[in-house]
């Protein structure tokens, strides 16, 4: 995702403390109050402009969203989306690194985790980095419910295949596996920006669902 200054972006981010969750560590562990309902919460880790998780929210009133992204650059485009969409009640914004994630979420706070063309990291040095490293995938493992599970999507064929290969080793189980996505489209597929950048150059597109056992 390239970057812009964008001066503006941190004033307009604290005046959407309704969108943009300000002290996300005050609401560990009782999400249901931000919400106001015990639906399942679904986060996304690296929302960037947010077209999916806004989509999402949108398309399912009963499940309530989170959308996390680092750059203030990046996650004043989600806040545009979200107020150009009238703020559905179901949806929020974080804007924390999602390596810190525990910070925020507590054991069942999580019912999926949703990565959607994660930076790939291709350097052998830079494997920790990848959101479905071992790290990452415990630290998924700590905030979900029993038996949640982790959705991904990627244009990357190399990642693809690591996180293949790292989540059937770190004994999960592999629910969905699609090597070109949009050959098949779900009907309910939302795509994400990446996605439709992706896409439109006829590249496949991997996506995989992969569950925790307890
Ligand atoms: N998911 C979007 C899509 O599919 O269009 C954006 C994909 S973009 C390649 C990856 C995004 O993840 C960037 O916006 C980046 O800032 C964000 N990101 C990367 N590492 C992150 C982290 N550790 N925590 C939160 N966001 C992160």
């Amino acid at each position: 995702m390239r970057l812009r200054n964008k001066p503006w972006a941190l004033d307009f981010i604290n005046e959407h403390p309704e969108v943009i969750i300000p002290n996300p560590e005050n609401f560990l562990g009782k999400w249901n109050e931000v919400f106001g309902n015990d639906n399942p919460l679904h986060i996304e880790v690296g929302t960037g402009k947010g077209q999916f998780v806004t989509g999402m929210a949108l398309q399912n009133p009963d499940i309530n969203y989170i959308g996390i992204e680092l750059y203030d650059s990046v996650i004043v485009s989600a806040l545009e989306k979200v107020l150009e969409a009238n703020s559905p009640k179901n949806l929020r914004l974080l804007k924390v690194n999602g390596a810190d994630l525990a910070k925020y979420f507590t054991k069942n706070d999580v019912s999926r985790v949703y990565l959607n063309f994660s930076d790939p990291w291709p350097k052998v040095r830079h494997e920790k980095r990848r959101l479905t490293s071992d790290g990452f995938l415990n630290l998924y493992e700590s905030l979900l419910i029993d038996n949640g599970e982790v959705h991904f999507k990627t244009d990357n064929r190399g990642l693809f295949e690591f996180s293949l290969v790292n989540m059937s080793h770190y004994g999960m189980l592999l629910k969905y596996v699609s090597l070109d996505l949009h050959a098949n489209m779900p009907e309910d597929n939302i795509m994400t920006e990446y996605e439709e950048k992706f896409s439109k150059k006829g590249q496949p597109i991997y996506r995989l669902e992969a569950q925790f056992i307890s």
